[in-house]
């Protein structure tokens, strides 16, 4: 069975190596090199292919320098800003990793030209995995750098129409932070409070907050539920629009 191998850097970054063909794997967002190349020592790891979500430098600086190491592709959607890419995807594309495919999901929101990566179910992995980098985080969504609400908004609804038992694997540790935020808007939510209280209780003991789910961001993940009469009634804007609910939210999220 293929696994996943999750790198954290950078102090709140988030780094995945994802393992296929017994000892090949890609990488996502490789932000520190030096990280990626350790764990693949470590696994006894080939590295095929890197998956870029967006160009900033916490999510790219290192690919480059793994590309000259290794001989691996370099995938990504933007040409100009991308360091080394070999391969410009875009929307519905489908990449193939061993037995398993990987589908180009455009999400502009947090830059104009950012994707997410999905990796469909096959046969011995029966969940999707979702790689997010900054657009859809545990508990939260990345700010809104290069696009509008309205395009973060539709970003957002297109992953949580992912099957519910999708995996999702964020660019960045910020979940307890999401969740006191999220319990700081809805303080009544009984189910964003439990999860406040179970993010609490991983950090503690040293554990990791991701892998999440689509089930899991749809319930308790307020920039999904901006639609809703709750979020709606919470903010104080029952005849508001989802999107203007959205940047509402973003705009509370920004100064949190
Ligand atoms: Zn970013």
């Amino acid at each position: 069975m293929d696994s996943v191998i999750t790198i954290p850097a950078l102090g709140d970054n988030f780094i995945y190596l994802y393992r296929y063909n017994q000892n090949d794997s890609l990488a996502v967002d490789p932000g520190d090199g030096s990280s990626v190349l350790g764990a693949m020592k470590k696994h006894g790891l080939n590295l095929r292919m890197i998956l870029v979500t967006h160009h900033h430098w916490d999510h790219v600086a290192g690919a480059a320098g793994l590309k000259r190491k290794t001989g691996c592709k370099v995938i990504g959607a933007d040409r100009r800003n991308i360091p080394g890419v070999d391969s410009v995807v875009a929307d519905g594309q489908i990449l193939p990793a061993g037995e398993r495919k990987v589908r180009v999901i455009a999400t502009p929101g947090h830059t104009r030209t950012s994707v997410c990566y999905y990796m469909e179910p096959s046969a011995g992995n029966e969940n999707g995995i979702l790689w997010t980098g900054d657009t859809l985080f545990a508990g939260g969504c990345g700010r809104l750098l290069e696009c509008d609400a309205q395009a973060m908004t539709n970003s957002l609804q297109r992953l949580a129409s992912l099957p519910d038992d999708t995996l999702v694997y964020c660019g960045h540790d910020y979940t307890l932070e999401n969740y006191e935020f999220a319990s700081g808007i809805e303080p009544g939510n009984q189910i964003v409070k439990e999860r406040l209280d179970r993010v609490r209780q991983l950090q503690a003991r040293g554990k990791l907050t991701v892998p999440s789910s689509i089930l899991q961001e749809k319930r308790t993940n307020c920039f999904l539920r901006a639609g809703t009469p709750e979020l709606k009634a919470a903010l104080g804007m029952p005849h508001s629009t989802a999107v203007e609910v959205f940047a509402e939210l973003r705009r509370r999220k920004d100064i949190f």
